[in-house]
């Protein structure tokens, strides 16, 4: 099978001499991995292409007996030399990454998915994001993979959660109520900031991310239950370095 799609480069390594491996995120297959044969090599078919953080256009194929993908040309869509040339925004859009590799497996292919990794390069490629815009990032990922709490009602009497009052957030189902529906036994009082924000986050992109002020005890609320909200439902976890699936 032969196909012709965007992606965008995790990862390359090299097996032989001029061949390299590439993991990438397409655009509607998640996440893949394939072998480009001369790939280190070939500026006929692959043009510089084969960096991670690149936006590529690739031609895939299979090898004679169908078991691993090769890909055959590839020309390069954006190249974001902002972020190669920054040791701080690499490290930003590399958290960003391992991320996607763990979280967004091979039949996860989803389109949202992969433009939000692409508005968050060019985000980083442009701007200043802080350290703590991956944060955003996985929970728009969480959010666009279908993990998508209603932050703006109680799921029990319907009404709206925007007032001032704390909220009730049930990790394990999903779901918010307001505190005249919760005793507080089942699930964990949360500000009424951090359910704003988390709604915010969910109707916004990247690009609006950049100009928020968030205090720190709403953001550092923010992290904690969306980390454990993603743990639970998607079974990643953040360990040192990078994240793990449980
Ligand atoms: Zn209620």
């Amino acid at each position: 099978m032969e196909l012709t799609e965007k992606v965008v480069i995790l990862k390359t390594g090299k097996f032989k001499e001029n061949d390299l491996w590439v993991r990438f995120l397409s655009a509607t297959r998640g996440v893949q991995n394939a072998f480009a044969f001369g790939g280190s090599r070939s500026r006929r078919r692959f043009g510089g292409c084969l960096e991670p953080f690149s936006q590529v256009l690739f031609k895939t194929g299979t090898n004679k007996t169908g078991t691993y993908q090769v890909l055959q040309e590839g020309s390069l869509v954006k190249g974001y030399p902002g972020i190669r040339s920054d040791f701080r925004k690499m490290g930003l859009a590399a958290n960003c990454f391992k991320f996607i590799e763990s979280a967004v497996l091979e039949r996860d292919g989803n389109r949202a998915v992969f433009d939000l990794l692409t508005e968050t390069l060019d985000v980083i490629e442009e701007a200043e994001p802080d350290d703590f815009f991956p944060l955003f990032f996985r929970a728009k990922v969480a959010f666009e993979q279908g993990y998508n709490p209603d932050f703006t009602i109680c799921a029990q009497c319907g009404k709206p959660l925007f007032s001032s009052r704390p909220v009730v957030f049930n990790i394990e189902k999903g779901q918010l109520n307001c505190l005249d529906c919760n005793d507080g036994r089942q699930g964990e009082t949360i500000s009424a900031g951090t359910a704003r924000t988390l709604a915010w986050i969910q109707d916004t992109g990247p690009a609006s991310w950049i100009n928020l002020q968030l205090p720190a005890d709403i953001r550092q609320e923010c992290f904690s239950v969306m980390d454990r909200f993603m743990a639970y439902h998607m079974g990643v976890v953040w360990e040192g370095n990078g994240y793990r699936k449980i």
